[in-house]
């Protein structure tokens, strides 16, 4: 309906200016008819989520559906985690306001530091429903039960309001109680003896609150074009403690033969460490190869990791003691990527690189760029060198942007190194570091407040510091590649030093200095928003979308 009459506005306008300035009126016009939330919805560009589902056997088909309905459930119950309040949708009355509140599951812009745009609305309670709202730091800590900082139950408050916790089977029964249902016909109907496993183990886990046996199932999942991740995963969404995991699913389909391609980088991870550009003593972690990686389509996003930004690279489980005992999977989410590369990266690159370096922008490097990344996570240096304990503590609150910081640049390297070695053949060094540069301003229009944020700004900054590129007098950028490559080296040897050394007052003073934005960089991203150039993705998904009755 709004839509309507907004094109009816924008006409009526069109009428009536003169001949002359009718171009620009008109496209003013048609800009100011957009609302707000308008525009907010649109800066998420739709994608269709398909795949090629021609090497899936006969029982895995028959598995979609199931995995589909399970996910929606995810999704409902990730509703019920965040915001609970199930009648908000039905109270708005704009569609516009409606279709941002479903994005967003709930009525606060996630990619705008969770500001209200639901009237009625205040900020965000840090708590959403895994406290109670009115909890107090005091209380909290003070409350005995050491279920409290469980990652599989909420705090309520008993009939004489005082705190209990409630395990997350108890608070979600009935929903979980269908899933089970569910799984018991996938675990019926597959005929993979490792997922029957998983799903056998899964099942128990949602019943008892204890998710290490089916994480452990999870890891020796093999031979299957299909995989499922679901369950209560990330605590990302618990802004109180970072604790309580928030439900989710993902239906992947499996690329078989490229990822048996990856999987011989794996291998070359204890190789690749010893050739980081750093002082030795810097780089002293030993990592393992048992990991493997994997490429992937998504068919199906629910729940946590379908709210505001989308997820395009998976590395589970989060589990420490199920990591130290069998490593960890990484999932590189192919379509997802493909969609923020062609409505997101593209544009961007096409406004901000000078022209004849603009064949350097391209899909693989981006995929090679973000794979390299998640191997990046897992090199480098993991205790301090002088007695300070893990990188992570002495780092404090500087760990997460420098440990970002880190994973781009070595992962940047990396695929600069492998191009170098001929193991990478489909790009060339060109095409990585130009796709990066323009990766980082895709990752900044997020904000420079939180750790992705900082990272890239200190990226971006020491590049630019470094020469690896200038400005153009219209406001393109001009690559330096050789400059860009000593700048990645310089820059690696620095993010490692300052980890090794756990030297927190040097990585505060300096994300400080250069982990911000600049005028100039401001004036490009204002340039970017004007545009309309999507912010983010947001999917057309169901068996319907998948071509499956
Ligand atoms: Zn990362």
């Amino acid at each position: 309906m709004r839509k309507i009459t907004a094109m009816v506005i924008a006409f009526g306008c069109l009428a009536l200016v003169t001949t002359s300035c009718k171009e620009k009126k008109s496209t003013g016009s048609q800009e100011e008819s957009k609302s707000e939330m308008q525009q907010k919805v649109e800066e998420y560009a739709y994608f269709d989520l398909t795949a090629d589902l021609s090497k899936l056997s006969e029982s895995e088909r028959k598995l979609l559906p199931i995995f589909f309905e399970i996910g929606q459930i995810m999704d409902d119950l990730f509703w019920e985690q965040t915001f609970g309040d199930e009648t908000l949708l039905d109270t708005i009355t704009d569609p516009w306001v409606k279709e941002f509140a479903l994005i967003n599951y709930g009525p606060w812009d996630r990619l705008d530091a969770e500001k209200p745009f639901v009237s009625g609305y205040g900020p965000r309670p840090a708590t959403a429903n895994y406290y109670p709202q009115d909890i107090t730091r005091a209380e909290y800590d003070a409350f005995a039960d050491p279920l409290k900082s469980s990652h599989y139950t909420i705090l309520t408050r008993d009939e004489n309001g005082n705190l209990k916790t409630v395990g997350y089977y108890e608070a979600y029964k009935e929903k979980l109680d269908r899933v089970c249902e569910l799984l018991d016909q996938a675990i019926e109907i597959t005929d993979n003896p490792s997922m029957k496993k998983y799903l056998v183990e899964r099942k128990k886990s949602l019943q008892t609150n204890d998710y290490y046996p089916s994480d452990m199932a999870w890891m020796d999942l093999r031979n299957s074009n299909l995989d499922f991740v679901f369950g209560p995963i990330e605590n990302y969404d618990d802004a109180f403690n970072s604790v309580k995991t928030s439900w989710e699913a993902f239906v992947l389909v499996k690329d078989v033969d490229a990822s048996t391609k990856l999987a011989k980088f794996v291998q070359m991870l204890p190789q690749l460490q010893k050739e980081l550009p750093c002082d030795p003593a810097h780089k002293n972690y030993v990592p393992g190869t048992s990991s493997d990686m994997n490429l992937y389509d998504v068919v199906f996003y629910g729940g946590d990791c379908n709210a505001g930004g989308k997820t395009i690279a998976i590395n589970l489980p989060n589990d420490d003691r199920v990591q130290a005992k069998k490593g960890s999977r990484r999932f590189q989410l192919r379509n997802a990527m493909q969609a923020k590369f062609d409505k997101i990266m593209k544009p961007i690159g096409e406004m901000i690189i000078e022209p004849s370096e603009q064949s350097n922008l391209s899909f693989d490097a981006f995929f090679w760029n973000v794979t390299f990344h998640e191997v990046a996570h897992g090199l480098g240096v993991k205790q301090t060198i002088n007695g300070k304990g893990s990188v992570d503590e002495a780092m404090q609150t500087e760990n997460s942007s420098w440990e970002e910081a880190k994973a781009d640049i070595i992962g940047l390297n990396l695929v600069c190194n492998l191009i170098e070695k001929g193991e990478i053949s489909d790009i060339t060094v060109e095409e990585a570091i130009t796709t990066y540069i323009v990766g980082l301003l895709r990752s900044v229009r997020f904000g420079a407040s939180e750790a992705h944020g900082i990272a890239n700004m200190m990226c971006y900054n020491y590049m630019f510091e470094n020469g690896a590129f200038t400005r153009n007098g219209n406001g393109t950028y001009h690559i330096n590649y050789e400059k860009a490559r000593k700048a990645m080296e310089g820059w690696i040897a620095l993010i490692l030093k300052t980890q090794a050394t756990g030297d927190f007052a040097f990585a505060s003073q300096y994300s400080k200095d250069h982990g911000t934005i600049g005028p100039d960089l401001q004036k490009d991203l204002n340039r970017i928003n004007k545009a309309g150039i999507p912010r983010d993705i947001r999917f057309r998904q169901g068996l319907d979308v998948l071509g499956v009755k």
